[in-house]
Formats: C-alpha cells, structure tokens, sequence
C-alpha cells in the first residue's frame, strides 16, 4: 500500500494551507475531511435565494491593490486564485446611552449615545480621529502602532531563525512587552481611558478583554486591519478554500471528502497513518492535524501513547469563547434599512472588561452586526441585502439547556440579539427578514469538531500566550513526525493565523523530507 509523505487531518483554514503547501513542494500528500466540502469554519450555506457567509467578518492581511497582506500574500504563493474585495474602514462602535451618562449625545441616526467612533484605515487617519473623539489621545495611539511594527519584526525574527540577531537583546522591544496586557502597555504610552477602550474594540474577536489581553496578540491583528482595512473574498469564503482545494489538485495532491479520521496508528511509539471512518488504513510519514489537540488526544491515540506533556497541557488550557450567529437573508436593500457601515459593534459599556462580563451568558446588549452588501453591493438578489448578527459567550453556557427547550431558547436570543441592533442603529429589522438561520455553539461543535463548539482554539493567556506559543512551537508538538496547525496553535484564532500556522507546519514537513533526501 501506498506510504504518503504528508497526510493532513482536516480541510479547515490551516489544514488546506498545509496540503497546499505540501503538495506544491513535490510531496505526495493526502488531505482528509470529514465534510463532503473544504473550510471548516471557511464555507458558505445556501437558504433560499441567499448564499451566506458563515463566519468571516472582516480579514485582516488581504492588502490593498499596491501592497499585498500576509493572507493575499500566501495565495500568491501558492497560486491560489480568489477575487477580492477590500473595504476602506475598519470598526464602528457604538454605546447606547444609559439613564444619567454623563456626555450623552444623539447622533446621526437619532439615537442617545456615548460614544459612536466610525474609524478609518491607516495608522495615521486612525490615530487622528481618535483624536478628535477623544482628545490627548494622538501621540499614544502613534506610539502603540509605532511599537507593533517593531514587535512584528521581532516576532519574525523568532519565526525565522536565519533572520534571527545575533541575541534576544537584540530585540529588546518584545521582551519588554512580552508579558504585558492592552490596558498596561496602553496605561503606559498614557492613552486616555476612553481611547483606550475605542481601540480596543476588536477584543472580542480574540477573546479576552483589554486587562487580560495580551498587547503583542492583539497589536498583531489590528495594526494588519489598520493598516491594510478589511478583506472578503468576492463569493463567501468558500471561494478561499476551494482556490486552496485546486492548487492540491493541481500538483498531484489527494483531497478525500466524506473521510474521518477515527484513529491515528502508532507505530514505534509515533505516529504511522490514521484509520478513515472506522475502516480505511492510509499510511503517511508525516501528519499534520488541523483537527484540535482536544479531539486528537480525547478520540484518536490512545491515553497510553500520548505524551504526558499533551495531556498536561490540555488539562491546563481554556477552550477559546464560543459565538452565536443569526444569518439573516433580508427583503430590503441595505439603503432601505438605513444601515451605512459593515461593521458595527454595539456594546452596553465602552470597556471591554464590561462588555466581557455581558458576553458571560448570554446577557443582552453585546451584538456585532455586519452587512456584506457594503463591501459587495450585488452579493445578493436586486432589492434585498444579507445582514450576520453575532454575539459571544464563555464556557459551557448549554449545559443548563434542556433539548426540548433549546429551539425556544434559540429563538430567544436571536430576537434579543435582533432587538438590540433595532435600537442601538434605530432601524427596523424584523418586519423584512425573508430567511433566518441561527448557529449557537452546539451548531458549531458540531460542525467543527471542536470543545464546546469554539472556533477560537485555546484562550491566549499570561502563561500561554503568543510568544511563548511561538518559541516553543516545536517542543510543544506531540512527536517528531506529528505537527498541530490551525486556531489551536501559536497565533490563535483567525483566517490569517490559521493559514499562518498551515503554511508553517507544511514547510516543517517539507524540509524535514528534503533533509531525508527524498
Ligand atoms: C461565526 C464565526 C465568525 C468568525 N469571524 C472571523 C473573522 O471575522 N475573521 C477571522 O479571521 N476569523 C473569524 N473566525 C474564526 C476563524 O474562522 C477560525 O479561527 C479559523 O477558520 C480556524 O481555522 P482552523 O484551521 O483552525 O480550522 P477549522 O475551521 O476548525 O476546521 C477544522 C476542519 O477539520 C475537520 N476535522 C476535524 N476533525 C476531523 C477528523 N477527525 N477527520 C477529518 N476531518 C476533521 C473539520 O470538519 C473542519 O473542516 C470566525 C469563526 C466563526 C465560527
């Protein structure tokens, strides 16, 4: 029987970017998905005349048409063909007032208010409306941006040994901040509070609040939307996964659909080819899992052939934050709903550490609300838009949800999350809805295959946060044949971080074979 090079578990984000990876490289490579299509979280889901998208927001690292990003970057490289669409703004919060806040206003959409910042894209543009909301607040918000591309290039250096100074003095940068949160770094460039919690809007995305949130994590994804703005792909992300799914192809790479690997077989204590649906041997010399380590080390080795670092490290990290998204396919143009942005975020409270308390359980008044017409005006049918609302929780938030409740309870906080956007935009959104769809994190456990439904991997925290994740990439790896890549790995959760660590674990496998003298 045929011994593959490569065989990679799972066809999400970072699995696609390995076998991609691998396969241009010459390998013989076998990608296999338990789904009959690629993506994972990367997909898009027809209800009636309205293709969805069902995760991606905004994608930071597209570039713009003169300077390509990481992303754009990477299917360069790999001759990946996707038509994008790029858009010149990043975030618009927006904080209803509540009884008695002090500087209430009513903006332009009639609605009290403490704060609604529509900022712009790059660092420059950026730190000068911030500057007009918030005024004092220029200089430290140019010193943050100024300080993330110094990181970055430190960071680097780390990732690419060759590129490495001669010493870790050498970028002093990113040892000084390695162990800092946004509000100490931000504390000490001196912005003020209520800046801070402008620029901190897009915390959710990562998972932690400003006072837990690593400054490097963080930085690392808003200097790339601040710089660049927000990416999408012209037909839902589906369209990046297949351009990855035809360069595999296209270099001789296998891609099973409809394939789940049961079991990973050992062999002298490592790794030897997998089990598909509890039935098909295939045998690989290297594998890399897109799947999560949770699920490789609950369902697929056995406790005696794991490691007792994995295990170690799987008792000692938190399952990322879950999300519920109401898709909603609309009977009325954008304009007619009198939605002008693509991305608002409507928060109770300013600070994030608040609104990370609203997100706990389901407590109303946390939603983001995006409108993919803004970017792609024509993505749906004449006189209709698309509208995906989105709100987050922590841990186990169904554990106390009967089954025979659960299409009430879902129903419900769809309506609370549609209700909140109603009157923070003061608009009408119920009377035009012509399809609904809502995904709660069992949706995407089941989907995904992943703890509690988290497309977000492991929270990054203090003890475990980028750094760290990235230095000791290689010895957190189960085995010398055995890579992880994905939302689980060193740059968390993400499109970008995801095809990031793919790109990664497949030229790891690539020089590894080259070293062998294949
Ligand atoms: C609602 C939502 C909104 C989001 N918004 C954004 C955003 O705006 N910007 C952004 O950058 N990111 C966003 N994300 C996060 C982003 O989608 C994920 O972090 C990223 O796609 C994770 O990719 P991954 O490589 O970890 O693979 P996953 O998407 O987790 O896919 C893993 C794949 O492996 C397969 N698999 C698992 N086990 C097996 C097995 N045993 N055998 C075979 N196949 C298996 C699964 O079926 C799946 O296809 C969002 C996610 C969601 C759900």
């Amino acid at each position: 029987m045929k011994t593959y090079d490569v065989i990679v578990i799972g066809a999400g984000n970072g699995g696609l970017a390995a076998a991609a990876t691998c396969a241009k490289e010459g390998l013989s490579t076998l990608l296999l998905e338990r789904h009959n299509i690629p993506g994972g979280s990367a997909s898009s889901f027809v209800r009636g005349r309205f293709e969805f998208e069902p995760s991606l927001h905004e994608l930071c690292g597209v570039g713009a048409p003169d300077k390509s990003g990481q992303v754009e970057g990477m299917f360069d490289r790999l001759g990946g063909d996707v038509d994008w669409y790029t858009h010149e703004s990043t975030f618009r919060l927006v904080v209803p007032a509540k009884e008695g806040d002090d500087g209430a206003f009513v903006n332009e959409d009639g609605v009290l208010v403490t704060v609604d910042a529509r900022m712009p894209v790059g660092f420059e543009s950026f730190a000068q409306k911030l500057d007009e909301l918030v005024p004092g607040s220029y200089e430290s918000c140019m010193a943050a941006f100024d300080l993330s591309t110094r990181l970055f290039k430190a960071l680097n250096s780390l990732e690419n040994p060759s590129q490495l100074p001669g010493s870790l003095k050498d970028i002093p940068d990113i040892m000084r901040m390695v162990s800092h949160t946004m509000s100490e770094a931000l504390d000490a460039l001196g912005m003020p509070k209520k800046a801070q919690d402008i620029f901190n809007t897009y915390w959710c995305y990562l998972g932690s609040p400003a006072s837990k949130l690593d400054f490097l994590y963080y930085m690392a994804m808003l200097h790339s939307y601040v710089e660049y703005g927000t990416g999408v792909p012209r037909y839902r992300s589906h369209e990046m996964s297949l351009a990855l799914d035809k360069v595999i192809r296209r270099h001789g790479g296998d891609i099973w659909y409809n394939s789940e690997v049961t079991k990973i077989i050992m062999k002298d204590g490592k790794p030897a080819g997998v089990v598909i649906n509890g039935e098909k041997e295939v045998y690989g010399k290297y594998i890399i899992s897109n799947a999560y380590p949770y699920a490789v080390f609950k369902d697929l080795i056995d406790e005696k052939d794991t490691p007792k670092k994995q295990l170690k490290m799987l008792k000692s990290r938190k399952t990322a934050c879950t999300l519920t998204t109401v898709y909603l396919g609309m009977n009325k143009t954008k304009e007619e709903l009198g939605i002008k942005d693509y991305s608002i975020f409507i928060a109770p409270d300013s600070d994030s550490d608040k609104q990370y308390d609203v997100a706990q359980n389901y407590k109303s008044g946390y939603c983001i609300i995006n409108c993919l017409n803004e970017i792609i005006p024509d993505c749906t049918p004449e006189g209709t838009s698309q509208l995906f609302l989105t709100t987050m929780t922590f841990g186990d938030v169904m554990k106390d949800i009967r089954p025979q409740d659960y299409k009430k309870f879902k129903t419900e906080i769809a309506r609370d999350m549609i209700e909140t956007c109603e009157k923070a935009l003061n608009i009408s959104i119920m009377p035009y809805i012509e399809e609904i769809e809502i995904a709660l994190p069992p949706t995407f456990a089941r989907y995904l295959n992943t703890p509690l439904g988290t497309p977000y991997g492991y929270m990054l925290e203090k003890w475990d946060s980028m750094l760290p994740r990235t230095v000791q990439y290689l010895s957190d790896q189960p085995f010398d044949n055995f890579f992880f890549c994905g939302a689980t790995q060193e740059r968390g959760d993400g499109y970008g971080c995801a095809y990031y660590t793919g790109e990664k674990a497949g030229n790891l496998v690539v020089n590894a074979i080259k070293k062998e003298g294949k």
